[in-house]
């Protein structure tokens, strides 16, 4: 079954890694499993769960291998985890990962201080993944994301200019990507800006080769930015369930776009997630008991479905 086979747009799962790399109490193994389960047991079709980065930076995510292994088992699962570099890559290859996501900051300065290397260097890394990913036989090959983080701005240095994003985006389908997606990893992004930018994106290196969008609710506008973006075409959507992480600098705003909001707003407007939210709403429960004292986001759970709404599948 393809991953959008009777579905309209595809929310991909980001909390078990963006969400628990955000917070300090560390997910016992067992809980993260059992979210996982709920989570597809929901209806989530993809799920990024983990990242393949040292113990020691990231202790959260320290059990990412195993926890690949355990979401393989769900069948037509779409088992998504984040690598910082080609050594992240060969981690993920071994455990069976079927997507890889490299984060590039379109910011210089941002990708100096995150990753601790220059653009030419991540670059670099993106391309020796890229041969090594050609040697392996087609069925059994991740894909291969390049994510532009910090598109639509950086807190180190302000508004990044369209131009440079599409000369990142071009070069890192060059150099091997299967395709690219944009993440506004500091909430700066409004609706015009998604709209425009996704457009020129698509203009740049095809609307094939740009589907997803990685959005953070750190300002409010994370859902204004997922219709900004369904309007210009974008089909797969990040988020994460209760928003978990928050935002250290705007209390009381969710990290992520919130699983539960987003599903249900797509579902209003008439357009297929796959996603039960009654069951999703059990999935959060699971949440909740692993990490009980990290507050969870979302209008839709505390104000429940309106009266008489009916899903769209
Ligand atoms: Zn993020």
């Amino acid at each position: 079954m393809a991953i959008l086979d009777g579905i309209d747009v595809l929310v991909s799962e980001v909390g078990p890694r963006d969400g628990l790399q955000s917070i300090a109490p560390v997910m016992p193994t067992a809980a993260k499993k059992v979210w996982i389960d709920a989570l597809v047991a929901a209806g989530v079709r993809e799920i990024e769960v983990g990242s393949f980065v040292p113990a020691h930076i990231l202790p959260q995510l320290a059990d990412t291998g195993e926890i690949v292994a355990h979401a393989r088992q769900h069948e037509g699962l779409h088992v998504a985890v984040l690598v910082p570099n080609a050594k992240g890559a060969e981690a993920a290859i071994a455990a069976g990962a079927h997507k890889i996501t490299l984060p590039f900051s379109a910011s210089e300065t941002h990708s100096l201080k995150n990753l601790r290397r220059t653009h030419a260097q991540v670059y670099e890394q993106v391309e020796i993944i890229a041969e090594r990913l050609r040697l392996l036989p087609a069925e059994s090959r991740p894909q291969f994301e390049g994510a532009i983080s910090t598109a639509f701005g950086c807190t180190l240095e302000g508004a990044i200019p369209d131009d440079a994003i599409l000369r990142i985006a071009g070069h890192l389908m060059a150099l091997g990507c299967d395709e690219v997606g944009l993440s506004d990893t500091t909430g700066y992004a409004n609706p015009a800006q998604v709209k425009r930018l996704v457009r020129a994106v698509h203009a740049e290196i095809g609307a094939a080769k740009m589907t997803g969008l990685h959005l953070h609710n750190t300002r409010g506008l994370g859902l204004a930015n997922v219709v900004a973006g369904l309007e210009a075409g974008i089909r797969t959507f990040d988020s994460s369930q209760g928003g978990l992480g928050g935002c250290p600098f705007a209390p009381g705003a969710s990290g992520n776009i919130v699983t539960e909001d987003l599903v249900f707003m797509l579902e209003a407007m008439g357009l297929r997630t796959g996603i039960d939210l009654d069951c999703l709403l059990v999935a959060r429960e699971t949440l909740a008991r692993a990490l009980p004292d990290e507050p969870l986001y979302g209008f839709l759970p505390d104000a429940g479905a309106p009266l008489g709404f009916v899903p769209a599948g």
